[in-house]
């Protein structure tokens, strides 16, 4: 088996969600030398070494400056090409927007079976037996990827970090394939940090701090703030809060916000509504505080602290910070 292992960037560095590729990559094939890094776009050369950082001993690079800010579908000419020229049998890439658009474009335009955010990956018989969440976490799906190609995203944090195993990797220029249709649509001409994006972001964070309706007023929601400042974690709400006007849409965590699915989910002053579990759900442990202990939230938790969240938030917080600075 050899595997293609697509690279994102985000804030100047390898994206998280790329280190879940490279470490399903590297246990499918069983060998980092089976293992090929595609990198494009501005920084392609810094995830070339960064890549090199977990083993991989050949990357391509698409440095084309055509390809800065284009969407998905230009990048997807030059993902097939670089897994054409290395001979892959699979594609893997990240579980970001970005990735799980370009899994449904490279599944037509590099003939291949395909699936999107898969929590386990294993060969069956020449094929590739995946499991995944589906319908907002309530079932799981286990499908056979048949075929002679597959391209799959990986859904954030479902696999342990690939090990440090420092190399220089080869790196190998790859040409814009002459294939003009794929970069028409829109280019992205900026990106403005929101007050969401200024900590860790929501998707590829480790820690999730969210706040909901308990804390009552927009001001008091700096204690979730502090609380996830303390803890390195990014924030999120419940869409009583968005819809309240307290913090924007893009905290929103839910069926109409975004899907997470981090280490830790602290859910503050959130009751559990359906349509907020459905996008935390899958979180590997679940904290819950709430003042009433019959929340459904307290159905999912893990652990649960019931009590008053203007107690324990600055309590907790104070702790942690106490435990760190130590
Ligand atoms: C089509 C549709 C889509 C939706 N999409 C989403 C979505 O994407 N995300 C989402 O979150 N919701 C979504 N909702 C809304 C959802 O149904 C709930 O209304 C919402 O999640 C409730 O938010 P909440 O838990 O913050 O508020 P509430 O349900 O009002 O819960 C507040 C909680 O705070 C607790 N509390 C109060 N005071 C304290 C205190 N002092 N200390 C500790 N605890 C306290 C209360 O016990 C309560 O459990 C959607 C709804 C619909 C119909």
């Amino acid at each position: 088996m050899t595997v293609l292992v697509v690279a994102e960037r985000t804030g100047g560095r390898l994206a998280a969600a790329s280190l879940d590729a490279i470490a399903v990559g590297i246990s499918l094939a069983g060998t980092t030398a089976a293992v090929v890094g595609f990198a494009a776009g501005p920084g392609a050369r810094e995830s070339a070494s960064d890549l090199g950082q977990y083993g991989l001993a050949r990357v391509l690079v698409a440095d084309d400056p055509s390809l800065e800010g284009a969407p998905p579908c230009a990048g997807a000419a030059s993902v097939a090409a670089a897994a054409d020229r290395v001979g892959a049998d699979t594609i893997l890439i990240g579980g970001t927007t970005y990735g799980r658009d370009l899994v449904a474009r490279l599944a037509v335009k590099w003939k291949a079976s395909a699936a999107n955010g898969v929590t386990e990956v294993t060969p069956a018989d020449g094929a590739l037996r995946i499991r995944r969440p589906v319908f907002g976490g309530r079932a799981t799906e286990t499908r056979t990827l048949a075929g002679p190609r597959r391209v799959l995203s990986v859904r954030p944090h479902a696999f342990p970090p690939p090990p440090s195993a420092p190399a220089s990797p080869t790196v190998e220029p790859l040409a814009r394939p002459e294939d003009p249709a794929p970069l028409l649509g829109p280019k992205r001409t900026g990106v403005e940090a929101t007050a969401a994006g200024l900590g860790p972001s929501l998707g590829d964070a480790s820690i999730v701090v969210s706040g909901g309706r308990g804390v009552r007023t927009a001001e008091n929601f700096h204690l979730v703030e502090e609380l996830a400042a303390a803890l390195g974690a990014a924030v999120g709400a419940s869409r009583a809060v968005t819809d309240a006007g307290w913090r924007p849409g893009s905290f929103q965590v839910g069926q109409t916000g975004r899907s997470v699915s981090p280490q830790l989910y602290i859910a503050v002053g959130i009751s559990g509504a359906i349509q907020h579990l459905v996008g935390m759900v899958s979180s590997r442990v679940i904290v819950a505080i709430n003042s009433d202990a019959s929340a459904p939230i307290f159905r999912v938790a893990d652990y649960g602290i019931v009590g008053d969240l203007f107690q324990i938030v600055p309590a907790l917080t104070a702790e942690i910070r106490r435990v760190r600075s130590a």
